[in-house]
C-alpha cells in the first residue's frame, strides 16, 4: 500500500481524482467508493491550510511557502508542494502533526503559477490536496531585435521583461 501510493503521487501529486481511480483499480473497486473503503481504522490527514508565502516574486530567486495540517490519529505527517511549474518537491517530513512547515522554491521562468501542497501520514494514507496559493513570477525575457552580419557581427538584445536582466 506505501509503496503503490509512494508511485502514483510523483506524476499525480495535485489529481487526487485521479491517485483514487489508480488506488482503486488496484484494489479492484469502484473509484468513488475507495474514499470509503476501511483499510484499516487509520484516517486521512485533514487536508493542508492553503500555502502562505509571496504572491509575487522574481525569476531565480528563492521563496519560501508554509503549511500545515492536522491529523485525526495523531499521525506524524510528510508534505510535498506541486510548484505549477511541473515539478514537484520530495516529500519532507515526518513531522508531528499540527507542525507548520516551510520550503523554498524557484522558478526559473516567468509565469504565473499555482502552488499546492498535500499531506500523507506516516502509513501513506493522502490527504485532500490543498487550495491553490497563485504566485506571480516576473523576469527577462530577451529577444533578438537586430542581427547585421559581415566580419563584425553586431547584435541588439532587447529585454522586453519586466525586470533587469543580469549577465
Ligand atoms: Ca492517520
Amino acid at each position: 500500500m506505501l509503496v503503490i501510493v509512494l508511485s502514483l503521487c510523483k506524476t499525480t501529486i495535485c489529481d487526487c481524482t485521479e491517485i483514487n481511480e489508480k488506488i482503486s483499480n488496484y484494489y479492484d473497486i469502484p473509484s468513488e467508493e475507495y474514499n470509503f473503503l476501511q483499510i484499516s481504522d487509520n484516517s486521512a490527514p485533514i487536508k493542508p491550510t492553503t500555502p502562505v508565502g509571496s504572491l509575487v516574486g522574481t525569476v531565480g530567486v528563492l521563496y519560501n511557502f508554509s503549511s500545515f495540517t492536522t491529523d485525526p490519529n495523531g499521525d506524524d505527517l510528510y508534505y510535498m508542494f506541486n510548484w505549477g511549474d511541473g515539478f514537484n518537491s520530495k516529500w519532507f517530513g515526518p513531522f508531528s502533526s499540527g507542525t507548520n512547515i516551510s520550503v523554498s522554491h524557484m522558478w526559473n521562468e516567468r509565469g504565473t503559477y499555482e502552488i499546492h501542497i498535500i499531506a500523507k501520514d506516516v502509513f501513506g494514507l493522502l490527504s485532500e490536496c490543498s487550495a491553490p496559493l497563485i504566485t506571480d513570477i516576473s523576469g527577462p525575457y530577451l529577444t533578438f531585435k537586430e542581427i547585421k552580419g559581415g566580419f563584425g557581427l553586431t547584435t541588439v538584445i532587447e529585454n522586453i521583461g519586466d525586470s533587469n536582466a543580469t549577465d
